[in-house]
């Protein structure tokens, strides 16, 4: 069975934006119903100045033939072209002859189709891995605008183990977005508040089943705003919102009393005890659970 696509993407190499950036158009084609499998020359006249103005790379060959090696992409009759620089890829010519068909892999597409929320947390984490802050530019053409709202409904995946499976990727997602801020710190970010990693938050959401996560809540855990959404305040377990690592392990999502009640009540000190023996316990059965599961079904498509 080929990995889970979520790890698939997770393993690209964030050193260069030109794989993302196609991959984002191939995502965004899917959702706006394009055909999964498009010509290589509609595909390069669609992609070539996005991926030269912010790939860093030539335009649409490079990236082209190898998200096909990170098992992201299909190309027809692939194993046929003729291959040069020492038979690691194929020459333009030898594309624009056959004009190949090409496009996400079954499965992957017919994944993204079924399930929204994926297709928009793929997307995002594509962004904040590889493309933060996102150029205008950019959005503009893979259609993105922007993150949803703050209180987005969170939607659990069918069963605790995809669940499981979704958190644990959201996580290596906040984690590698973690990492790459932490590199980029050297940069001068003129005094500006960090954002919040969107991939950790929803980890958060997701690990809480819409619920406040103190085990003691005496407040309203189940509330919902007018959206359906749960009425829950993500925050840093350590109380370092503004320099804290956006990882869910070291985040919670709290009614806002319980909020509160952790910021400014008497007794914080030992409910922060309580809080984070919590959370740890969660995001261990979680990690337990999730370890080598595919991220959703594929029934029914
Ligand atoms: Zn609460």
């Amino acid at each position: 069975m080929p990995s889970s696509l979520t790890s698939r993407i997770d393993g690209l190499s964030i050193q260069h934006p030109h794989r993302p950036l196609l991959l984002l158009w191939a995502i965004d084609q899917a959702l706006r119903g394009r055909p999964r499998l498009q010509h290589w020359s509609v595909i390069r006249e669609e992609t070539d100045a996005l991926l030269a103005e912010y790939g860093r790379s030539d335009g649409a060959l490079y990236p082209f033939w190898v998200l096909h090696l990170n098992g992201l992409w299909e190309i027809e009759g692939a194993g046929t072209l003729p291959l040069t620089s020492g038979g690691r890829r194929p020459l333009v010519s030898a594309l624009n002859a056959p004009d190949p068909l090409a496009g996400l892999p079954p499965e992957d597409h017919a994944l993204l189709l079924a399930d929204r929320q994926l297709a928009d947390e793929i997307t995002e984490s594509l962004l904040e891995r590889h493309l933060d802050p996102v150029p205008a530019g950019v959005a503009a053409r893979i259609g993105w605008h922007g993150p949803g709202p703050a209180d987005e409904v969170v939607v659990s995946p069918s069963s605790p183990e995809q669940t499981a499976a979704r958190y644990r990727s959201l996580k290596r997602s906040a984690h590698a977005s973690a990492e790459r801020r932490g590199e980029d710190r050297s940069a001068p970010v003129g005094g500006e508040r960090p954002k919040r990693t969107r991939s950790a938050r929803r980890a958060v959401l997701l690990r809480s089943g819409g619920r406040c996560e103190n085990p003691g809540c005496l407040g309203h855990p189940d509330e919902l705003t007018d959206r359906g959404a749960p009425l829950l305040e993500v925050d840093h377990l350590n109380g370092l919102a503004a320099t804290g690592e956006d990882v869910p392990e070291l985040m919670i999502a709290l009614c806002p009393n319980c909020h509160a009640l952790k910021g400014r009540g008497r007794h914080r000190h030992r409910l922060l005890e309580v809080l984070a023996a919590a959370v740890a316990e969660k995001d261990a059965a979680l990690e337990r659970l999730g370890a080598g599961m595919q991220e959703a079904p594929h029934s029914g498509l």
